[in-house]
């Protein structure tokens, strides 16, 4: 089947629900059991099927399997948030002494988790520039390391990893592979052909896609899948009923959203490429980048999120520019149907390499308005910046 298809189909199955096309929505926490015997039998392995509400429910598990099957995962687990996912599926590796290697661009909290609830509990954390080299990733390895964690392209300066080598030399020593793949969705990204083990998305974005949910989502190998399973349940992370209708939901749609973030980001990136204000942009998808052939031979498509660089401008003239805009908000997360914009500092979050910018940097999301709309905002508040000192 192709992918349109499966977003249309995956997940469910009227026939077993009363003829009704979508799943129904279980708030559950005790589940009962026909017999003493019948209990036993469930927790004997209370993470195999339907135990307790905390462990998954039938919805929970049409979400999972409809990820699953988008990236080619052999299964996925639901959690309670992006950050709750990336947290379980480090747990999942991990134990004190143990090292990750993690690449220098991730996620800032991702960062945090492993600074300020790994570190204290003995799992030391190196970080490496995520364009690096197989050669140099490969002299990191110990034999304590387990796990390369990756984000590509990551989420404030999209900077693209060669996935499938430096993949290749973390399984020449037995080390998984994790990736933070929400910028791309399992849609532009197949992590998992690309030999991701464990597939991270922050459901939260593009999957819900209308700012209304917190979800993660972690697509597993089978070597991953149950012990990812067991840490999600261990910990308590799972994702509320809810919320996981909205994932499953917004999946219907996904594969008519993401072409349309992906047009209107390039034409906003187009006109912001050509803003005396703007010294640089930095999209994957576009020529300039500095790694734009790997993302050409790797990824099937770009979402709607970027960056641009301003030219050294003052404070009073970036509040001019984003404080007035009528279609941009102000604000974090992304991969919803309206378009954002967010002043960030690459630096706070890196320690191996430095981010060299000589202006201000803006990530950028952008939604499904229409883009001439989108760009006569910018238009104005490019104005504005250009009016105030
Ligand atoms: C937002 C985000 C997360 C965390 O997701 P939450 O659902 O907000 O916890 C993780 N990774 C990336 C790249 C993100 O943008």
């Amino acid at each position: 089947m192709k992918t349109a298809t499966r977003l249309a189909h995956a997940g469910r199955h009227p026939s077993a629900q009363h003829g009704m096309v979508n799943p129904p929505v279980y708030h559950a926490s005790t589940v009962l059991f026909d017999s003493l015997a019948a209990l036993e039998a469930s927790s004997a392995d209370p993470f195999a099927g339907i135990h307790y509400g905390r462990n998954g429910t039938p919805l929970q598990f049409n979400f999972e399997n409809a990820v699953a099957e988008l990236e080619g995962a052999y299964g996925a687990v639901a959690t309670c948030s992006g950050l709750a996912a990336i947290t379980i599926a480090l747990f999942s590796v991990i134990e004190s002494g143990s090292h990750l290697l993690v690449a220098d661009n991730v996620y800032g909290p991702t960062r945090k988790v492993c600074e300020s609830i790994l570190r204290p509990l003995g799992v030391t954390t190196e970080y490496f520039d995520p364009t690096i080299d197989v050669k140099s990733l490969a002299q990191k390895f110990t034999s304590a390391t387990r796990a390369v964690f990756l984000e590509s392209p990551g989420s404030l300066t999209f900077e693209i990893c060669d996935v499938p080598a430096l993949a290749d030399a973390a399984h020449a020593h037995d080390i998984p592979v994790m990736a933070d793949n929400t910028w791309a969705t399992p849609l532009y990204f197949r992590g998992l052909e690309h030999g991701v083990d464990i597939s991270i998305h922050a459901a939260t974005k593009y999957l819900v896609g209308h700012a209304d949910a917190m979800l993660g989502v972690i697509n597993c190998t089978e070597a991953h899948y149950m012990p990812v399973r067991r840490t999600m349940g261990l910990h308590g992370y799972c994702a509320g009923p809810d919320d996981i209708y909205l994932g499953l939901r917004g999946l219907r749609t996904l594969g008519q959203r993401l072409p349309i973030h992906q047009d209107n980001g390039l034409q906003l990136a187009d006109w912001l490429a050509q803003q005396p204000a703007v010294s640089r942009v930095i999209h994957p998808a576009r020529s300039d980048h500095p790694q734009h052939e790997l993302w050409r031979r790797d990824f099937t498509g770009a979402s709607g999120l970027f960056a641009v660089q301003l030219q050294p401008v003052s404070r009073a003239q970036i509040e001019a520019l984003v404080d007035h805009l009528e279609l941009f908000g102000l604000g974090f997360s992304w991969g919803g149907y309206e378009s954002l914009i967010l002043p960030v500092n690459p630096n706070a979050s890196r320690s191996a390499t430095r981010w060299h910018d000589n202006g201000p940097t803006l990530r950028i999301h952008a939604g499904l308005e229409d883009p001439e709309d989108l760009i006569a905002d910018l238009e104005a508040g490019f104005k504005r910046l250009a009016a105030t000192s």
